[in-house]
């Protein structure tokens, strides 16, 4: 039985029933699509990935539903700043994003939905928060009143009282209360809009992810996962819009929140130019290793990035590749050798791992186990052919959650200076430095590599002959 961190109650709850004969419903926070994914995005979707593809190998039918917020003051910002259309920002950082999650074997979501697909839903949301009087109208927008919702606050556990005018995110001299969020944002000129029964304007960011859920999921559903940055105010005011705007409670009973991946400590951010793209990463290293990266620490556990933590992971992943290998090659015993027994014993030692909140650690830890307990019998040839398969059933079912095993994985080839040296020059570059940065491409075309800058940034490949 699952046992899961919940935000809301700050314990570990049951996993939620579904509804009966209904899948369990679970929701994750999309990208805001205006620039490219970084490494931080990627162990979100991967935590997620592997927790509904776990959920799902107990045989429990889930429903994963992802939004992609493609309106936002963030796009419309690089859209000005690129000289593009809003549409042509979002849909060219949609499909990077999709080809990013492809690429990291991302394959548990059922429904990617976006926000400016259900404009008619975001509308009807607002009619009821302003019949209902949580909303009210301005020069500027439509406004959430976080003073009549009583509760604000539960998710993050603070009250309003106490909430530093700091937090603002918009100020904006015409709300009511300087924790009023907008519901629709009268446009700007030259901004994009759609029209409303309050005039032509956008959608507020909060209010597109309860618009999706309620199109797709209705009031109330099981989950609603993200990492933790999005607590305040994100998810705060979902909650808040959803149980003022259609009066049931709990409007998610299991709020899970993943944990950063941090550069030396910090946060990435623009400001501190410390964001290492999942591309960068994926051009080096295989899906695979990045996936065993992720799930080597606790969902909810910070990550200190450092590229020795992706070298440990591939040389994690290499032994279980060669245990595959080796196992693939063992002659038949003609006896039974009774691994079976103990391979129950790794098999429950794994799967009370992940059911208590997801500990992928420690069931990898227990697969490991399980590989050195099994290496004499596979060395020594002493399992009969139907251990041999149970063996092999194991580290299938492993696989089938972590997607950490690839057929012929292409091992990493690049050696970690000349990725550093790459990553130097295309620093330089930003920072126009072109002749350092040519003195770098020099010094790496000497070494036998090649430099490809691309849209997605710099490429590297053997030279050839
Ligand atoms: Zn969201």
């Amino acid at each position: 039985m699952f046992r899961i961190y919940n935000t809301l109650t700050r314990t570990k709850d049951r996993l939620p029933q579904a509804q009966r004969g209904k899948p369990l419903r679970l929701f994750v926070c999309g990208p805001t699509v205006y620039d490219f994914s970084h490494i931080g995005h990627g162990r979100t979707y991967v935590v997620f990935d592997i927790i509904a593809r776990a959920l799902r190998a107990r045989g429990l039918k889930l429903i994963y539903l992802q939004n992609i917020t493609d309106i936002e003051d963030k796009i419309i910002a690089r859209a000005q700043k690129d000289g593009v259309s809003w549409k042509k920002v979002a849909r060219t950082f949609e499909h990077a994003y999709l080809a990013d999650m492809a690429k990291l074997k991302i394959s548990s979501p059922d429904i990617y939905a976006r926000a400016s697909d259900h404009i008619v839903e975001i509308i009807a949301q607002i009619k009821a928060l302003l019949n209902k009087q949580y909303a009210y109208i301005t020069s500027t927008g439509v406004y959430f009143s976080v003073e009549r919702f009583k509760e604000y606050g539960k998710l993050s556990h603070q009250r309003l009282k106490q909430m530093k005018e700091a937090v603002r995110i918009n100020p904006d001299p015409t709300k009511k209360h300087f924790a009023d969020f907008a519901l629709w944002k009268f446009a700007q000129q030259g901004e994009p809009w759609w029209p409303s029964p309050w005039g032509k304007g956008r959608p507020g960011w909060h209010i597109e992810d309860t618009a999706i859920t309620h199109s797709r999921f209705g009031p109330q559903y099981e989950i609603h996962g993200s990492a933790l940055d999005l607590i305040f105010p994100h998810h705060e005011s979902e909650i808040a819009q959803a149980e003022a705007a259609f009066g049931k409670k709990p409007f998610v009973k299991l709020w899970m929140h993943s944990g950063f991946v941090n550069i030396r400590g910090e946060k990435m951010s623009k400001s501190l130019g410390n964001i290492i793209t999942l591309r960068e990463i994926l051009d080096v290293w295989p899906a695979e290793v990045f996936r065993m990266f992720v799930a080597r620490a606790h969902y909810r556990s910070p990550i200190d990035y450092d590229e020795d933590l992706l070298k440990d992971a591939s040389q994690g992943l290499g032994r279980i590749e060669d245990f595959v290998e080796r196992l693939g090659k063992t002659k038949p015993a003609k006896q039974k050798s009774g691994i079976e027994k103990q391979i129950r014993v790794f098999k429950k030692a794994f799967w009370d791992a992940l059911e208590d909140d997801f500990h992928t650690p420690r069931a990898l830890a227990a697969v490991f186990d399980f590989i050195s307990y099994c290496n004499p019998f596979v060395e020594e040839n002493k399992l009969q052919r139907s251990e041999r398969k149970t063996v092999a059933a194991f580290l299938k079912e492993v696989d089938d959650i972590f997607g950490m095993l690839a057929p012929k994985r292409k091992r990493a080839e690049i050696p970690a200076h000349v990725i550093r040296l790459v990553q130097l020059r295309e620093k330089m570059r930003l920072e126009k430095k072109f002749s350092e940065a040519d003195a770098i491409r020099i010094q790496l075309t000497k070494e036998g590599w090649v430099i490809e800058d691309t849209s997605s940034g710099p490429r590297t490949k053997k030279a050839r002959g």
